[in-house]
């Protein structure tokens, strides 16, 4: 029997289920227990320090109490207490990115996924360097300035050399004053190898989703192709680590198994990679699972209403302050909406999950991994953005000036983001406003960016930025940053 250990490298060991039954059992038996909760509470709250804040997250069995707490008050506190952190370390701040399917060739057997081998009339297709191109420019005709991109596993189709390729080739499209600054790339479990090769590349964020941490129903929902092997699976952020990836990006498909088993395991994770390499993970994504060709999300039997989800999401908030968190357009505008105020801090935009679905006129269905519920343009979003009080940022200096890993999170903990993500979110807003918004959009943006100039504390740093946006605007200069 595997004995817990956050340390260990073994996935049985560090993602121990003994632990997380006992972390359950521990959660129920204490989930009414006031005093507990206050002080989990209490713990979690950010706390002034210096010029900055800092928060000590929770422990698994700490958030899990929390996730199990059914007292309305209780929960409205976490809601607060979410919201101040995400004020704290990520302000109002949201940025934007989109996902780019390049293949849809798969060998595995996800049950919950249309792209499975067995699926025979779905079609496939892989986008040659010059259709990746032409996405490109499409995405970069909206505004995008950040992807992900997503295939499936076939090493004869998508081969390594292949999405290395893909990454060359979309860094390479500047259409217009479009640009593509940071790819983050969402492909399956690989090697050592492979992973320096992608940091070579120059990647932003490598993210794989674990789906469920339950081994056997991890088994049993992967039940063919090189997938199936739950240790490769959940050892693979170790592996990226090990080839020179420092923002890996992990996630739950919800809606797979029990609720919070999945999020013990997640808070577990992070734990791991905290206790061994230093630093935790760059960002946590909460998909739920969606319909799409020849799936039925009801057959899977642990499917979470709005309100658990918002729980889930305020709970992870609490528990791992300083990690992003991402949400993507499987989910309405409302309940993104929600989402935001408990920590959210990335959102995609007009996304299409098929493959080669940019360069279409109307969303093609023949190839899409799930429907999308927020289909919105991408100007819709950043003036919704901007309605509810957030500013869309479409910035990527951080990792373009080595600010990964340990070195983002003490730039998160040093209170000087008001200095540095704040005004690049203005910058790159105005870029945004200058090149693809509407009228309205852009008249909208520019009053903001006046009123959240003057948040600005330093006075060095907002004359620098008034400067560069008046660059931007008049002109032409792109691509200012702290
Ligand atoms: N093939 C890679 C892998 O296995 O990790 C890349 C990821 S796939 C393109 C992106 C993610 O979409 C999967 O990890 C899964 O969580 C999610 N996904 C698959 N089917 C889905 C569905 N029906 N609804 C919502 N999300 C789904």
């Amino acid at each position: 029997m595997a004995v817990y250990d956050p340390k260990s490298l073994k996935a049985e060991e560090f993602i121990n289920d003994e632990e997380i039954r006992a972390t359950l059992e521990y959660a129920e038996a204490n989930k009414n227990n006031v005093e507990l909760i206050d002080r989990i509470l209490e713990k979690a709250r950010p706390v002034k320090k210096g010029n900055g804040c800092t928060c000590a997250g929770l422990t698994h069995r700490e958030a899990a109490v929390l996730l199990a707490c059914e007292i309305p008050e209780k929960i409205e506190k976490m809601f607060e207490i979410a919201e101040e952190i995400k004020l704290a370390f990520y302000g109002n701040r949201i940025v934007i990115f989109a996902p780019l399917y390049l293949s849809n060739y798969c060998v595995n057997g996800c049950l919950y996924c249309p792209y499975h081998l067995k699926n025979k009339h779905i079609a496939r297709r892989k986008l040659t360097q010059e259709e990746v191109k032409a996405e490109v420019i499409a995405l970069q005709d909206m505004g995008h300035k950040r992807l992900a991109i997503e295939a499936g596993e076939d090493p004869v189709h998508n081969p390594i050399e292949y999405i290395l390729d893909c990454i060359h080739t979309i860094y390479g499209v500047h259409h217009k004053n479009g640009d593509i600054r940071r790819v983050n790339v969402n492909i399956a479990a690989t090697t050592v190898e492979n992973y320096r090769k992608l940091k070579e590349a120059g990647i932003g964020t490598y993210i794989l989703f674990q789906e469920t941490y339950h081994k056997e129903s991890y088994e049993r929902l992967h039940p063919t192709g090189p997938k199936h092997d739950y240790n490769y699976h959940t050892e693979a952020m170790d592996r990226a680590m090990e080839g020179g990836i420092d923002d890996v990006g992990l996630g739950v498909l919800f809606g797979l198994e029990m609720y919070k088993y999945e999020f013990t395991g997640l808070i577990m994770h992070a734990e791991h990679l905290e206790a061994v390499h230093g630093v935790g993970p760059h960002t946590i994504s909460v998909p739920r699972v969606k319909p799409a060709d020849d799936i039925d999300p009801d057959e899977f039997d642990n499917g979470i209403d709005d309100e658990t989800f918002i729980k889930i999401a305020a709970c992870i908030r609490l528990a791992v302050p300083y990690t992003g968190m991402i949400i993507s357009t499987r989910e309405t505008a409302e309940v993104r909406a929600k989402m935001l105020r408990v920590g959210i801090s990335q959102v995609s935009g007009a996304s299409r999950t098929s493959v080669g679905g940019y360069t279409e006129e109307e969303r093609p269905h023949d190839t899409e991994q799930f429907d999308v519920s927020d289909q919105r343009t991408l100007d819709e979003v950043v003036s919704w953005l901007m309605d509810s009080g957030h500013i869309p940022s479409f910035c990527t200096a951080c990792y373009r000036a080595g600010r990964t890993g340990d070195r983002f999170m003490s730039l998160c903990k040093s209170g000087q983001i008001l200095n540095c993500c704040h005004p690049n979110a203005l910058m790159t807003l105005a870029e945004y406003l200058e090149d693809y918004a509407s009228p309205e959009t852009r008249e909208k943006g520019y009053a903001m960016i006046r009123d959240e100039l003057k948040k600005i504390p330093s006075d060095k740093v907002r004359e620098i930025a008034e400067q560069n946006l008046k660059d931007i605007r008049e002109s032409n200069r792109r691509d200012f940053r702290f």
